[in-house]
């Protein structure tokens, strides 16, 4: 399966995960922040993200 190797993801979940090793099989991405000041890693997250 192709994928992006600048972009490592451990995400299974997400259709775009590359099942073979551990990389996100998109172009490119968009991470977004989810508070309205990010200050901690889980105010971070994938909005590409699609369920498989
Ligand atoms: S779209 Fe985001 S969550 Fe999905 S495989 Fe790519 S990096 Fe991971």
């Amino acid at each position: 399966m192709n994928h992006n190797s600048s972009i490592g993801c451990s995400v299974a979940e997400c259709k775009f995960h590359c099942k073979d090793d551990n990389y996100c099989t998109l172009d490119n991405i968009q991470v977004v922040k989810h508070s309205q000041k990010a200050d901690t890693i889980e105010c971070t997250d994938c909005g590409s993200f699609k369920i498989n």
